[in-house]
């Protein structure tokens, strides 16, 4: 009997699979697996929708994966060894929400712009929640507005919540229905207490600061995906609070700036990086404050491949 379902755990050997009617069913691989010339440590991954035979042993219905359907994005973790792996974390991630903070802790504009230079490479749209609200100053509060205005004004949804609090949560709730998300952001910004705030109960891994620690650098990070009773589905990423980084050309890298994009086609050169050309339709746009000089700064950091910061931040503690 064949089945299709959507992988909801994976330990390395065995999947947690739940099929379209609901039940779930303990799955394993038979054979070799190499999809879509990926070179990855896990075949299989979170998120990912397989086609099942299912098979009865005892009383109970097992499945074995035969087919994955095509991933409409995935994210990675490179390992930081020298073999290089890559394991694939989730896939079919519909939304990642980039948790903000002003301070305690603090995320810079460049933290911000690189998740979103990384998700636009990915695929994976983002909303940007500006968390604890209720805690700033009213400086602070002014301080957040001007960032979230800034995102908006590229197309970005921003939301001020404060996962303590409930204040918007109802929002997110809407913004998340349907989808299977993704929480990000530093350790400290509130990615458990926002998860509680969805679903009472909801005890995230993700956090668990030091695990990539313990675990060292050799073993594997497995992902876990919950059902939300609201209708949405909540990838935990145990150990990780970003993506892996990805390898973007520098001559794609305006691509993933919305507000560049919409514009470069106005440079005089059509190879322009933006840097030193003449008749630049970003420099231009600059100088006239309709690019936020912040944007045009990470634009340069990446550009250089200033990332070593990056690293830290995603991967950190
Ligand atoms: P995580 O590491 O991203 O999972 O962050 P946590 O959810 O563990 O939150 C870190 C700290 O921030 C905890 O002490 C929380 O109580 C606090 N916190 C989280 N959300 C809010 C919020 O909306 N307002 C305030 N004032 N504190 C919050
Ligand atoms: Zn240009």
């Amino acid at each position: 009997m064949k089945k299709r379902g959507i992988v909801y755990k994976s330990t390395g050997s065995w999947y947690t699979v739940k099929g379209d009617d609901g039940k779930i069913y303990p799955s394993r691989i038979k054979g070799k697996f190499r999809i879509q010339g990926i070179k990855s440590t896990n075949p299989v991954a979170v998120g990912d929708v397989v086609i099942l035979k299912v098979e009865t042993k005892g009383d109970e219905e097992v499945g074995v994966i035969q087919e994955i359907e095509e991933r409409k994005n995935y994210i990675i973790r490179k390992s930081v060894n020298l073999s290089k792996q890559t394991h694939i974390l989730a896939s079919n991630v519909d939304l990642a929400c980039l948790l903000v903070t002003y301070n305690k802790p603090t995320t810079s504009t460049t933290f911000i712009d690189r998740f979103l230079v990384t998700a636009e490479a990915y695929h994976i749209p983002v909303i940007l929640l500006f968390n604890k609200v209720d805690a700033y100053t009213i400086e602070e509060f002014a301080e957040m507005k001007y960032l979230a205005e800034l995102y908006r004004n590229i197309g970005y949804t921003c939301v001020g919540i404060s996962a303590e609090t409930g204040k918007n949560i109802d929002e997110v709730k809407d913004l998340m229905k349907g989808k299977k998300v993704l929480l990000s952001g530093h350790s400290g910004v509130g990615k458990s207490t926002l998860a509680n705030a969805l679903q009472p109960g909801l005890n995230l891994k993700t956090s668990s600061i030091s695990l990539q620690h313990q675990q060292g650098q050799h073993t594997t990070t497995f992902a876990e995906m919950y059902d939300l009773d609201f209708g949405a589905q909540l990838i935990d990423t145990p150990g990780i609070r970003g993506f892996g980084v990805v390898d973007i050309d520098e001559n794609e890298l305006g691509n993933y700036f919305p507000e560049f994009f919409e514009r470069k086609q106005n440079c005089k050169f059509n190879n322009c990086k933006h840097i030193e050309e003449p008749k630049c339709a970003i420099k231009n746009a600059l100088e006239q404050d309709e690019i936020a000089y912040s944007r045009y700064k990470s634009y340069l950091q990446i550009m250089n491949n200033e990332d070593e910061q990056y690293r830290t931040d995603v991967y950190g503690e």
